[in-house]
């Protein structure tokens, strides 16, 4: 898997469409009306077999007085969700029917109609006048999805950038103890990607997304089968969970950790960073291998295309835990079912059996209290006894953690 060109916010789909953004604004800008020609490398459907391929500014300049001119036939697709208002009339001489496949500052870009509602899909990362139809965004997905499988093997990614790739900071909230870093600023790259090799200039930001306060594939041209996300919020990502490969949190400045409450010594403050080997970041990259291995795994029984990233990071993710049968005890609310509580779930999303009646083939008790019978029952037969946190670490960490790291005193997690 790689970063580089294929990352879904710069798929050879959306160069089509850049292709053509150019040649749109080279049209604003040229009265000469050069034609531009080849925005596409093959055709995939029948509705665009004319213009997006040719893209014949001098073409579109005439068909647009066509439809000023209101001559001619009542296009029968008007009324679709594409955008198209009552005005959608071509020319009978034309022969055609538009089927509207995205809007450039409200015009469509292949017959030059005025749209005046908000339909379709707006990609204002890639532009901000630029909007395309549902089916279009369907077809750009569908349109190199073959080749990304079957010839280049890759997989697209969607990375987060705040307390995933890095950690922002405000200079104001810098401490006294930090001001050792800004010596080093001069000496460091601008950013992530001084050679622009990975993201281009295709990032997506919260407010392109088309809800507020969440991130969504929508917006993005590769199909969700094929797209992985990594962020360290979960929250943001309701309708994609399954794409989502959530990150432990990276917090490298002293505001960060202030921030998320905690009251431990920064990463700056201590001069180091994330360990490359150990890290979160090293950690998730074996997930990510994992899941390109299996997702193009050759012995696999189904075809390429019927595969898909989230089915294979549910196996990926049922190998944390797998081989441990697990039973709680003073964890749960009183009369909660236990099957419904999101540790339990967690546990057996990580691959774990779980229980609520202990027998010799238990291998962990997860327990808020060391004084319950079943949390002296595993001291007697030997078995792991974990606090909560044990599930929870290896969940985030994409490993079974070290049993020893997660105690569980009498006095804990009282209810
Ligand atoms: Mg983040
Ligand atoms: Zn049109």
């Amino acid at each position: 898997m790689s970063l580089a060109e294929d990352s879904p916010v710069h798929s050879s789909s959306s160069d089509d469409f850049a292709a053509i953004l150019e040649a749109e604004l080279d049209a604003a800008s040229n009265s000469s009306g050069d034609s531009v020609e080849g925005a596409e490398e093959e055709e995939s459907g029948a509705e665009d077999n004319d213009d997006i391929s040719d893209f014949d500014l001098d073409h579109e300049r005439v068909k647009r007085q066509k439809v000023e001119l209101n001559t001619g036939i009542v296009n029968p697709q008007s009324s679709s969700s594409q955008g198209a208002t009552s005005e959608n009339i071509v020319s009978s001489s034309e022969e055609e029917i538009c089927t509207h496949p995205g809007f450039f500052a409200g015009m469509c870009m292949k017959c030059g109609l005025r749209a005046d509602d908000d339909s379709g899909v707006a990609l204002k990362y890639i532009d901000k006048n630029l909007r395309l139809a549902n089916d279009e965004m369907t077809r750009l997905r569908d349109k190199d999805f073959k080749d990304l499988l079957f010839n280049r093997k890759k997989l697209y990614l969607v990375l987060d950038l705040d307390h995933t790739l890095l950690n922002s900071s405000r200079l104001t909230d810098i401490t006294e103890e930090e001001a050792y870093l800004n010596n080093q600023r001069d000496s460091l790259p601008d950013l992530l990607d001084p050679g622009n090799k990975y993201f281009h200039s295709r990032i997506i930001a919260q407010g392109d997304c088309t809800q507020k306060f969440q991130k969504g594939l929508d917006i993005v041209l590769g199909r969700e089968s094929t797209v992985l996300i990594l962020d360290d919020t979960e929250a943001v990502w309701k309708e994609n969970k399954e794409n989502l490969i959530l990150m432990d949190r990276y917090h490298f400045f002293a505001s960060s950790c202030k921030n998320f409450g905690f009251s431990h010594k920064s990463l700056s403050l201590l001069k180091t960073d994330e360990s490359e080997t150990e890290g979160a970041l090293a950690t998730v990259l074996k997930v990510l291998q994992q899941a390109h291995s299996l997702f193009f795994d050759k012995e696999c029984k189904d075809n390429l295309e019927d595969r898909d990233v989230r089915q294979v990071l549910k196996t990926v993710r049922k190998e944390v835990l797998k081989d441990c049968k697990i039973v709680f005890t003073h964890v749960f609310p009183v009369n909660f079912t236990a099957e419904h509580h999101h540790l339990w779930r967690m546990a057996e999303q990580l691959g774990a059996t779980c229980s609520t009646e202990v027998d010799h083939s238990v291998t962990h008790v997860v327990s808020g209290d060391a004084g319950t019978d079943k949390s002296r029952w595993a001291v007697r037969e030997n078995k792991f006894v974990v606090n909560p946190g044990w599930i929870e670490a290896s969940n985030i960490l994409w490993r079974k953690q070290p049993e020893e790291k997660f105690p569980v005193s009498p006095a804990r997690c009282k209810q």
